[in-house]
């Protein structure tokens, strides 16, 4: 084997010629090192010769399932762009595009990895790389080896090179007449293809720089030692360069694998590379304790790391530094190579420390997207100028105050292509509050299972839909409704007794608690919220100009009746607002507690807002109707959208003494309520009895949903006393999109308040969960 200096030269070598004549230098280097003459032109595997690969037999039927099966694992692990709508007017995003061209370095000879060719090509495939050019160098024969023509046909591949070594990985680089260059190179190779992907580095991207090949196997006494030595064997007949480790907690053990490892290599075709391999650089390492274990890992930093131990979990959780992890006895690495779905290729040499596996984003770059409002100029340019003039960058401040000049109305910029001025910054403008104001972004997806939106499964009855339309087709349209929705605020008011005053009809509860920021919030006025819970109310906040002050929920998403009290105190706030139960926590507070918040805001003139978008789904004791009808400055404000499975409807309602009511009234814009609105919410109101039983039934399905799912692995839920419930698993985004992938959709509240990355479940039909709880399992276990 030549020496470090001689193949850094070499290889220097080899890309200037490469650089200087382009194929005639791969030709050449064909005939000296892989002694084959190829014709000018015969650089590139004709694609009728792929095509023409004998794709039949188990080689093939394997390979296609091992592809299928690592294209799965890649999908499901693809980055998404990630879009952040910032409070001060900023839209923020993290966009993920593929490269556009990847080339990948496949061994030949004597050692050729098809499989390379499967753990390379997918995720590059995945990410929507539109070009991908193989290069592998050709046998005795100048040909391929036939394994790795087979894979490119099987993944659709037709730009195969036959050249091998630093001059293939050189041209892929530069570029040649007959191979174009690329932007990036991938693939593992010898000394000489890793020497010139260091050198090359910077003018082509690269994937990692592949050193020999290592494992550990942590092995206690309940690991079978032929299993054990079976997998050090296997790396090592990689090559003599291959590092084979064992940790063992006993020397016992140790003493038991090598024995083991004796026996079998004598059986072995490759023992003298597998004898070479342990004489060189095997090693036996006795650890009595998990955390000497994990010490010795952590600073080998392997590209394979095998626990065959009682409990692999547990060494797990203090690993820090591997490429792969493999766990328990029945996990070999051999399955990971070929077959598991997770890439194989791996960090090593220790690159583990800070590298990770290849996968489905090396193959693709993030760009940031910042696009400011107006309103964030002007309001936060100024923290901008102050950085800037720090920095002695006054071209930064200026760009930052014309800009904020600009948009206080001195000159309109002209626009360069029509040569008029933007109406940008003569535009009317609506007040500051809403223009710093993204709005609310409905994200709409579509999904044979919806479990995100805290709908109910099930729609509205046939007979009464057919009565609500009977009265419809019944009723003068050409008249603005009057008397049906008085009678509805009528009837509401006498079944749950409130004065009539005190109640108000919304098309839908968002419009009823808009109008109570807008009524009871204002500027220079401020609304107490919790964290989390349902966006929309630092929204209207923001829109309204009421200052937001939030108040986090306990440790377990409990209400701080105390800490409520507290901030109530000071700082008096104008509004109280409570959503209970929570969303999307499902927390819900006792009546008595209202009642404290209710005398406390009596002293200075506040109200107390509560929103019971899903009221009907927890515990009778949460009653807060008698408490609401002994104070004058408690808003209950509840919806048709969740228990009476009438989102579509648009009908919320709220309950309040006359005084507040006959305030709010004023904003209710005349004929508000549409004619079928009222029509359909007399019908369901009247229908109320036959809804209970559904609810029971959401309810005893919340428990048993959340009873089978904390019985998978690694998830968790939350108790609640809504039709949804939190639910925390590893990686949630994965998850979510592989759910998605079977058609299930789950919703991901934001991070703030300790949500700690939590998935939002609503309760669907038995069915719908038997579905989610199988999908989950599958999901989880898959792991
Ligand atoms: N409040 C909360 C807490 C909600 O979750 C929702 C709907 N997701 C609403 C109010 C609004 O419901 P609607 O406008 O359909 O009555």
């Amino acid at each position: 084997m030549a020496e470090p200096q001689d193949i850094t030269a070499s290889v220097a070598e080899v890309i200037r010629a490469v650089r200087e004549r382009g194929d005639a230098a791969l030709l050449e280097y064909a005939r000296r090192w892989d002694r084959v003459d190829l014709p000018p032109g015969a650089l590139r595997v004709p694609p009728e010769k792929i095509e023409a690969a004998p794709a039949r037999g188990e080689f093939a039927d394997a390979f296609r399932r091992a592809v299928e099966r690592i294209r799965r694992f890649h999908e499901a692990v693809k980055p998404r762009s990630v879009a952040l709508q910032d409070p001060e007017g900023a839209a923020l995003e993290m966009r993920w595009t593929p490269i556009g061209s990847a080339g990948l370095y496949v061994p030949g000879g004597k050692a050729s990895y098809p499989s390379t060719l499967a753990m390379t090509a997918v995720p590059a495939q995945v990410a929507g790389v539109a070009r991908i050019a193989v290069v592998s160098p050709p046998g005795p024969d100048g040909e391929v080896c036939p394994e790795i023509l087979l894979g490119a046909k099987i993944l659709g591949l037709r730009e195969v090179y036959r050249a091998g070594g630093a001059q293939a990985i050189a041209a892929l680089a530069l570029g040649t007449a007959s191979i174009a260059a690329v932007d990036k190179i991938f693939g593992p190779g010898n000394a000489y293809v890793t020497e010139a992907k260091r050198q090359l580095f910077g003018e082509v991207g690269i994937d990692l720089l592949a050193g020999p090949s290592e494992i550990v196997v942590y092995a206690d006494e309940t690991a079978d030692p032929e299993w054990v030595a079976a997998d050090l064997i296997a790396q090592a007949e990689h090559d003599e360069s291959a590092r084979p480790i064992l940790i063992a907690s006993s020397a016992a053990v140790a003493a038991a694998v090598r024995a083991a490892i004796e026996r079998r290599t004598a059986a072995e075709a490759r023992r003298e590379v597998i004898r070479a391999a342990l004489a060189k650089n095997g090693r036996f390492l006795v650890s009595a304790t998990l955390d000497g274990a994990a010490r010795e890992i952590n600073a080998i930093a392997p590209e394979h790391l095998s626990i065959q131990s009682s409990d692999p979990r547990a060494l797990l959780a203090k690993v820090r530094n591997a490429g792969a992890i493999y766990l328990g006895g029945t996990s070999p690495v051999a399955l990971g190579d070929y077959y598991a779905g997770p890439n194989h290729v791996l960090p090593t040499g220790g690159a583990a420390r800070f590298a990770s596996s290849l996968s489905v984003e090396d193959f693709m770059k993030r760009s940031s997207v910042i696009e400011a409002t107006a309103a964030f100029v002007q309001n936060r340019g100024s923290d901008v100028e102050v950085l800037a003039a720090g920095e002695r960058l006054p071209g930064h401040a200026s760009s930052i105050r014309a800009r904020r000049r600009g948009i206080a109305g001195a000159r309109a910029p002209v626009d360069r292509a029509s040569g008029t001025r933007a109406p940008s910054a003569r535009a009317p403008k609506a007040r500051a509050g809403l223009r710093a104001e993204r709005g609310y972004t409905l994200v709409e997806e579509e999904a044979g299972i919806k479990l995100n939106q805290n709908e109910s499964p099930w729609d509205i009855p046939d007979d009464i839909k057919d009565r609500i339309l009977r009265a419809m087709r019944d009723l003068p349209w050409n008249r603005y409704p009057q008397r049906l929705p008085e009678e509805l605020r009528r009837r509401i008011a006498r079944d749950e007794g409130f004065p009539y005053e005190g109640v108000q009809l919304g098309n839908g509860s968002n419009l009823i608690l808009q109008w109570i920021f807008e009524a009871f919030g204002g500027p220079g006025r401020r609304a107490l919220v919790p964290k989390p819970s349902f966006s929309l109310y630092g929204m209207w906040g923001r829109i309204s100009e009421t200052g937001i002050e939030e108040f986090e929920l306990g440790e377990g998403f409990e209400y701080p009746s105390g800490a409520i009290l507290e901030r109530m105190e000071a700082l008096e706030p104008s509004l109280t607002v409570l959503c209970l139960p929570n969303n999307p926590t499902g927390s819900d507070l006792e009546p008595d507690a209202i009642a404290r918040f209710a005398d406390a805001a009596d002293r200075f003139g506040g109200l107390v807002v509560v929103d019971e978008a899903y009221r009907e789904f927890s515990a009778a004791r949460f009653d807060r109707t008698p408490v609401a009808r002994e104070r004058p400055n408690v808003v209950l404000v509840r919806t048709y959208s969740k228990a009476f499975a009438a989102a579509g409807l648009r009908l919320g309602y709220l309950l309040t003494s006359a005084a507040i009511g006959n305030e709010l009234g004023k904003i209710v814009p005349p004929f508000h309520l549409s004619q079928f609105a009222a029509v359909a919410g007399a019908a369901l109101w009247g229908e109320r009895p036959r809804f209970q039983e559904r609810i029971r039934r959401i309810v005893a399905e919340r428990e048993r949903l959340r009873v089978a799912i904390d019985s998978l692995p690694g998830a968790r839920t939350q108790s609640s006393e809504a039709n949804f419930f939190l639910m925390w698993v590893r990686e949630p985004e994965n998850v979510l999109a592989a759910l998605k992938a079977s058609e299930i959709l789950l919703r991901r509240p934001g991070d703030e308040g300790n949500l700690g990355g939590a998935l939002r479940v609503t309760v669907g039909s038995p069915e719908e969960n038997d579905k989610l709880i199988e999908a989950l399992r599958e999901v989880l276990q898959g792991r």
